[in-house]
């Protein structure tokens, strides 16, 4: 059983030991519901960051050694502290980034999930062993850790995106330093910290730098020592870091999760009722805050009147305010600066001709759920990807022009289709352009052994299951001439 509870986030992990930023500069943590202090640390410095990668450096040769099964068994390890943790991790996660309850509860499964998943990583990474026409050559592909990978996540699912990159990462024999965002330097990195560390990770494996990504993004990036930046945002900051990783000096691994602008289609033929339950969860499910999110819900015109009735009497109703509570459902933004992005959009939404069916105004940074009707492709809350509780309700004047709809969008991450017949679904499914589409679901979906991931403005690269084995080890070919070779010259 833990020893100690999780208090004192002061420190960070630097290279191998707990101690402060050396920058004067201090980042306050705040409550985003009830703007309670919870903590105050000293920012990491470019020296800071620059020692710990090199501290990883050095740490990685002897973790990559280590057998596979002794990997295995720490992430094991953390596994079971997520497990005895859970009541300090949720509240964490309530009280960091404004989660409520059920969605706190949510990303501690889908953390722990990905952390026993990656617990089989050390067995199931393998090579190959190739036919090759030469005479006498034997030709094998060798798999490897890619050494020190930096990890950037966003705030919106800390615990959950920092640890969809590290826990594979660490499994596969790779040190890591994680950015987390700095709404969410505890539960996006020093939480993490703690975990792996009382699961008997070495020292120096694993480093937190909490810094401002404008201020040190830059260097985090451009620092030669780690080969692979896994980053976790909105599509302008990822395109910049795909830019400076290998748009020049650098060919570095990258890996881009970015944002999305979900379409949620429901075919005439579909049960409303189950399509209004999910298009509830799949929009307001943290206030809206995910990449996944419904971002337009496009409805086949003989639907649309029953859907948009029975869907605005449901979100009327959604529990909204302090998400500590266990029965609220919106609780609030993440901060003043993203709520007063929502509420231009709401003005830009009503200035364009969307019709407010449900709205109210802001408590603190509580929006109340808001549905408009009357959206057309065009509109800016259609176009742009809104990330809060905000939706609108497009008509679709049949199955066809419902795809087009779907497919107007720079981005392509999730997706959802409801349809009374299934394969009528799946062949809908098949026509959008994105990473991941769901047939009679909600387009928020992540599984620990399927691919996750986008297409277009979405990003690069795909998470969970074998697929991270490939992103986070890299191939080495080498062959082997058993007997003398005959050259042509
Ligand atoms: P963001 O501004 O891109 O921030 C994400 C992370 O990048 C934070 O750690 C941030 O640090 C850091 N950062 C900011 N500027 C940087 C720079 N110039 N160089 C390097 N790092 C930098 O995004 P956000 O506002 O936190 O999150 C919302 C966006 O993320 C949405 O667009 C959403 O769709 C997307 N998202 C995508 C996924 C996915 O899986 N595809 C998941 C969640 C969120 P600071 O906090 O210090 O600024
Ligand atoms: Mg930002």
């Amino acid at each position: 059983m833990p020893t100690s509870s999780y208090q004192n986030f002061e420190l960070q992990p630097l290279a191998g030991h707990w101690r402060a930023g050396q920058s004067e500069r201090k980042l306050q943590v705040v409550n985003p519901f009830n703007q309670e202090n919870l903590l105050e640390l000293n920012l990491a410095t470019k020296e800071d960051l620059d020692e710990s990668f090199i501290a990883a450096r050095e740490a990685q040769k002897s973790w990559a050694l280590m057998a596979p099964a002794a990997r295995a068994a720490i992430m094991l390890k953390a596994v079971a502290i997520f497990d005895q943790r859970h009541d300090e991790i949720v509240e964490w996660i309530i009280a960091e980034s404004g989660s409520t309850r059920i969605k706190a509860q949510i990303e501690w499964g889908a953390a722990r999930a990905i952390t026993l998943e990656a617990a089989s990583f050390p067995s199931r990474v393998h090579g190959f062993i190739l036919p090759n026409d030469i005479p006498g050559k034997e030709s094998r592909v060798y798999r490897k850790p890619l050494g020190v990978v930096g990890v950037i996540s966003p705030w919106n699912f800390p615990l959950h995106l920092t640890q969809r990159s590290v826990a594979p990462a660490l499994a596969l024999g790779n040190a890591v330093v994680i950015k987390p965002a700095s709404d969410t330097p505890v539960t996006g990195g020093l939480l993490i910290a703690r975990i792996f560390e009382e699961a008997g990770l070495p020292a120096g494996v694993l480093s937190v730098v909490v810094g401002s990504g404008a201020e040190i993004g830059d260097t985090f990036v451009e620092h030669p020592v780690p080969s692979f930046i896994s980053f976790t945002g909105s599509s302008e900051v990822g395109r910049n870091i795909g830019r400076l990783a290998c748009g020049g000096k650098y060919l570095k691994h990258v890996a881009l999760e970015l944002g999305g602008n979900s379409p949620f289609v429901v075919l005439a033929d579909a049960n409303v009722e189950l399509a209004v339950n999910a298009a509830v969860v799949g929009k307001f499910l943290h206030q809206g805050q995910i990449c996944m999110a419904i971002n337009r819900i496009i409805v086949e015109q003989p639907l649309v009147e029953e859907f948009t009735r029975r869907y605005t009497e449901r979100v009327k109703a959604l529990p909204y305010g302090d998400p500590s509570k266990a029965d609220t459902v919106v609780g609030p933004v993440i901060n003043a600066k993203q709520l007063q992005g929502l509420l231009q959009k709401i003005e830009t939404a009503k200035a364009e001709g969307a019709k407010v069916l449900v709205g109210g105004d802001p408590q603190g940074n509580v929006l109340p759920p808001h549905v408009f009707g009357n959206v057309t492709a065009g509109m800016e809350i259609a176009r742009e990807e809104i990330f809060g509780p905000l939706v609108g309700i497009q008509a679709a004047r049949d199955e066809q022009h419902a795809l087009q709809l779907a497919n107007q969008s720079e981005y392509g991450l999730s997706s959802a289709v409801f349809s009374g017949s299934l394969e009528r679904g799946v062949r809908f499914a098949q026509g959008i352009h994105a990473g991941m589409t769901h047939v009679n679901d909600m387009p928020v979906n992540d599984a620990p052994n399927a691919a996750f991931g986008g297409e277009k403005s979405s990003g690069l690269g795909r998470f969970n299951g074998e697929w991270a084995i490939a992103e986070f080890t890299t191939d080495h070919w080498i062959t082997v001439q058993h007997e003398p070779r005959r050259y042509p010259f």
